[in-house]
């Protein structure tokens, strides 16, 4: 070899090596969504479009996907599975129930490390113990636990770096959400709207954990921001003080910010979904409760709201506007697009929050009959909220209304995709309803802070979940995909013209992204409730998903969870490719069997 070229061998090796321990960069991140031999962030980058320009597995060849590995979360603790794995450097970091994290050979599927969280008596999580994923920076593996903590682990060794306190678990505060890290910071929500607790913001220092702002979302609380030697001060107040609520109301406001958020480097601006207003009793708080079920944009260079736009104000169905706000260019606009799990689909400007449009995209909706694309409200069915406890005759229950979607929503925490190929948005949606009430309610630290009762109902005898392909031109549903059970998990679409998403019922499937038929199908052994990922390595394109049934459904899901009762739990991660036979006549061969088998 010639001096020079092995020179420059060594050089490119020692660049290699360099870059391997700087770790994960801002711009590693900002580039997550193009770069295809890692999965960085929640959403496969972070504006959240779940779409991968892989096309090595695509809608021709799909039918030969087969398993590479399968691991085992293990113990007894089972429960909701709903994160979606990271990749990175050879490992893949995903996220259990009971806020354990694993670290796994990405090729092999052999354990590399494992933290358990130890877990207070008197945690408050609402809707199972759940967790949605990690996030990744420098040498540390980021994730929130359900006695509202944060955990920066190293990633080789898994041991703890830092832990830092979201806030009092007691009150009913906890984590469930993927920490969103982009322009330096981490950025997380909180969880607890059942419980009377206070949305906000908090974004920090990925390396040290320690804060930079915070901004409330109810509206009259006081926004905060930090020195580097961690001194607090006031940074404006979210809004006015009881311009959009009655009373001390706002002290206990909800608008939980609990799915996390996304983030466009186009617009500099963090978007997060908030949840229902407390208590859900609406009558308690007249008023819209800003900025309860609403997306709220952060600018992350100051911590203050550029705009908020209420999908449901004076929300009386917990109809949380947590949702994923997608960015994604329309027409030369940067816009953003939302399924709401009230049940319509938005469209607004990225930049400025305006309205552009809002479809249904569920077929049974009784609260309100659209929305007025000039104030941006929706045009409400007055008898079809429940009604006043006040009202009645003995003043414990009003009038109890059936409501559709149901409070689980059109759609709830599973995320949808969005594919620049197709121009389509693929929505994991639910058709279900509810029957509701109000009841008198105070607020009480750690309880439950409700003020209603409800049933869930099944409308349709032959499907609830149904996978949708919407044009967010026109709104129109281009396809749909029916499933008997609801849809839990989230979605995935790639460049080899598929989309992919997991069933209750245990399979994970891809469809064609432009006619919606199935071409692939298989049995993980429990429900999927959690978004797959893809990714390249070593020259072969890999799909990861969690499998795992659980979550809000069979815990809160009525007349539906006694029709999916029969479904049983799990916890493990699987991992497919396509089946290798090589190149020789007769691997040719076995490789037609097995198509025609597919079929
Ligand atoms: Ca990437
Ligand atoms: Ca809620």
């Amino acid at each position: 070899m010639r001096p020079q070229l092995l020179s420059l061998l060594v050089a490119a090796a020692c660049a290699s090596l360099g870059a391997q321990a700087a770790g994960v960069t801002d711009a590693m991140i900002a580039n997550d969504a193009a770069t295809t031999g890692d999965v960085l962030s929640a959403g496969l980058g972070t504006q959240g479009q779940r779409y991968s320009p892989l096309k090595s597995i695509n809608s021709g060849n799909a039918n030969r996907l087969v398993p590479v590995w399968s691991m085992s979360f293990g113990g007894e603790k089972q429960r909701g599975q709903e994160s979606q794995p990271l990749i990175h450097d050879g490992r893949m970091f995903v996220t259990a129930s009971y806020s354990r994290i694993f670290a796994i050979d990405s090729k092999t599927g052999a354990k590399l490390w494992k933290y358990e969280h130890r877990l207070p008596d008197g945690i408050l999580p609402c809707c199972d113990v759940v967790n949605r994923g990690a996030a990744l920076y420098d040498n540390l593996v980021i994730f929130g636990t359900l006695d509202a903590q944060l955990v920066a682990l190293d990633q080789k060794t898994g041991d703890v770096v830092w832990k830092e306190k979201i806030d009092d678990f007691a009150a009913g505060y906890s984590y469930t959400a993927a920490p969103l890290i982009a322009g330096g910071l981490l950025m997380t929500g909180v969880s607890g709207g059942e419980f009377g607790i206070v949305g906000r913001v908090d974004a920090r220092d990925p390396k040290t954990g320690k804060m930079v702002w915070s901004r409330p979302t109810v509206e009259g609380h006081m926004g905060s921001k930090y020195d580097a030697a961690g001194n607090r001060s006031d940074n404006g107040v979210s809004g006015k003080v009881n311009a959009t609520w009655p009373g001390d109301m706002w002290k206990a406001g909800g608008a939980a910010t609990w799915l996390g958020g996304t983030y466009d480097p186009k617009t500099g601006l963090a978007y997060f979904g908030t949840g229902n207003p407390g208590p859900w009793n609406s009558h308690l708080r007249k008023g819209d409760n800003l900025y309860s079920c609403s997306t709220v944009a952060i600018d992350i260079k100051t911590g203050q709201i550029a705009w908020s736009y209420q999908n449901t104000p004076n929300d009386g169905w917990d109809f949380d506007g947590v949702n994923e706000f997608v960015t994604f260019d329309m027409d030369g606009q940067r816009v953003g697009g939302k399924a709401d799990r009230n049940g319509f689909f938005y469209v607004n400007d990225a930049k400025t929050g305006k309205l552009i449009s809002a479809t249904p995209f569920v077929k049974k909706l009784t609260w309100a009959t659209g929305i007025d694309l000039k104030t941006g409200r929706p045009n409400y069915v007055p008898e079809n909220r429940p009604g006043d406890p006040t009202a009645g005759a003995d003043g414990k229950k009003g009038n109890t209304v059936f409501a559709a979607p149901s409070f689980l929503g059109g759609k709830n925490q599973m995320p949808m995709a969005y594919s620049p190929d197709t121009k389509l948005f693929y929505v994991p949606a639910n058709e279900w309803g509810m029957d509701i009430w109000n009841e008198p309610v105070t607020y009480k630290k750690g309880a439950a802070y409700l003020g209603a009762g409800f049933t869930i109902k099944t409308v349709n005898d032959d499907y609830i979940g149904a996978l949708r392909a919407i044009d967010p031109k026109t709104g129109k549903i281009v396809w749909e995909a029916k499933n008997n059970a609801p849809l839990w998990g989230g979605v995935l679409t790639t460049g080899g013209n598929l989309v992919f998403w997991g069933t209750p019922e245990g399979y994970l499937q891809a469809a064609d992204a432009k006619t919606g038929k199935i071409v692939w199908k298989f049995q993980t052994g429990s429900g999927v409730v959690a978004p797959p990922v893809t990714w390249q390595e070593g020259g072969e394109q890999y799909v990861a998903v969690v499998s795992g049934w659980g979550g809000a459904v069979p815990l809160w899901g009525g007349d539906v969870a006694k029709k999916v009762n029969y479904l049983e739990q799990g916890g493990s991660v699987w991992v497919f490719k396509l089946a290798n036979f090589g190149n020789s006549a007769s691997a040719g061969g076995a490789d037609k069997k097995l198509a025609a088998t597919a079929k």
